[in-house]
């Protein structure tokens, strides 16, 4: 009879306290480590696991973006779980903006090496949710198959000794990392091209279509041979390493934002990064070195050509070798997303302010993060490496007409 009595005063004790914090199905949500997303979590009454992501901000502006997603959840083997992510109202070049519909799926890895892509689901407008089950004691969950500071370093590593490659360091980041240039191909190649990866830290595409491409500059086979030759690749890998390093979304930590204010010339105290590149351009040309062609890699949920169409004679011209390059990327790689609008300007972006200040050829070429349209396939690393591989391809035969 005790015993009874004890158990419907536990029950009725229960019941009176309202506001209990809900058991978790998790037992932790580790972001410890190298390029893991700055979080916040709890759980709903119904047992989903809320990620409160944690935005970063712009200097003088309410701009903010959050929505990298990379941590690494601890909780029972076999058990299935429910995450939302929070906080994905973003605010884009001053106007409020959800990224939510462009988390379309999420990628995990027991190990942080091998990943598999899992699809994420909406319960409601602007909510993104995923459920996985635990294969084991611990999984990686990220937006997109990352590409760390130590795999930059591993791979440079890598690479440094062969004859065609050659590595500069150009300047430092906000918090002193060095910033690599890195050359592959003859100094006295005809044709040179310059390409940017990881402006914003949330988008690692660019990082693995550069390892694709390099990897298959140095296969040192005839066809490698006779490219780098004629052309020379030159590359800022990680433009935006401190982000990178700490998990960041889209902004440098001196809360610049490395693809914005390309019309004029780079704060060095707050953008050091885009003053490092402008300095080494500036060299570049003095020595009769001009690139003829920029490229700057990112992702989003769309994966275009971004062209601009300045005024003018010279617009008009700098448009058609654009559109001439969209269709060498049409022909030789996966590309089939196709390019902005006629109306298309972003002034302050790479793509433009390069042309208006450096007479480069410029654009800016997204990566969808959730789907390769052209092979009808998740997006993952192994897709961005071919593309990478292929973009000599088209390198080669824009540069044979124009
Ligand atoms: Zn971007």
């Amino acid at each position: 009879m005790k015993w009874v009595l004890a158990v419907l005063l536990a029950f009725a004790t229960r019941a009176i306290a309202v506001d209990e914090v809900p058991e978790s199905p998790v037992d932790f949500i580790d972001t410890s480590f190298e390029n893991a997303s700055p979080l916040w979590y709890e759980v709903a009454a119904d047992g989903t696991v809320l990620i409160h992501l944690i935005y970063d901000q712009q200097r003088q502006s309410l701009n903010r973006a959050a929505g990298h997603l990379h941590f690494r959840l601890q909780a029972a083997k076999g058990r299935k779980l429910t995450l939302e992510f929070k906080n994905l109202d973003n605010v884009w070049n001053s106007k409020p903006g959800s990224v939510s519909g462009e988390i379309r799926q999420v990628v995990v890895s027991p190990d942080g090496k091998h990943w598999t892509p899992v699809p994420t689901h909406s319960p409601g407008p602007g909510r993104v949710q995923v459920t996985l089950e635990m294969p084991a004691a611990a999984l990686f969950v990220a937006r997109a198959e990352p590409y760390r500071l130590s795999d930059l370093d591993r791979f440079l590593e890598q690479i440094r000794a062969h004859p065609s490659v050659r590595i500069d360091t150009i300047g430092q980041t906000v918090q002193g990392r060095n910033l690599e240039i890195l050359r592959v191909g003859s100094p006295e190649a005809r044709h040179r091209v310059f390409l940017r990866a990881r402006a914003h830290p949330w988008e690692p595409a660019g990082n693995w279509v550069v390892e694709g491409l390099v990897r298959r500059l140095l296969r040192e086979d005839a066809e490698a041979k006779a490219w780098l030759a004629r052309h020379q690749v030159c590359i800022l890998p990680m433009a935006n390493k401190d982000g990178v390093a700490r998990g960041g979304t889209r902004f440098n930590l001196g809360g610049w934002d490395l693809n914005r204010k390309w019309d004029q010339p780079a704060d060095p105290r707050h953008a050091p990064e885009n003053a490092a590149l402008e300095r080494w351009l500036q060299a570049e040309i003095q020595a009769g070195r001009r690139p003829a062609l920029a490229l700057d890699f990112h992702n989003d949920g769309n994966g275009k050509l971004h062209l601009s169409r300045p005024d003018g004679p010279e617009g008009e011209r700098h448009l058609a070798r654009m559109q001439f390059f969209e269709t060498c990327l049409r022909e030789h790689t996966w590309f089939v997303e196709g390019s902005t609008l006629p109306s298309f300007r972003n002034p302050g972006s790479l793509g433009e302010g390069l042309l208006a200040r450096f007479g480069i050829d410029a654009a800016i070429l997204e990566f969808n993060c959730n789907f390769i349209a052209g092979l009808q396939q998740p997006a993952l690393a192994k897709h961005w490496i071919t593309f990478g591989e292929d973009l000599v391809q088209a390198l080669e035969a824009y540069f044979a007409k124009s």
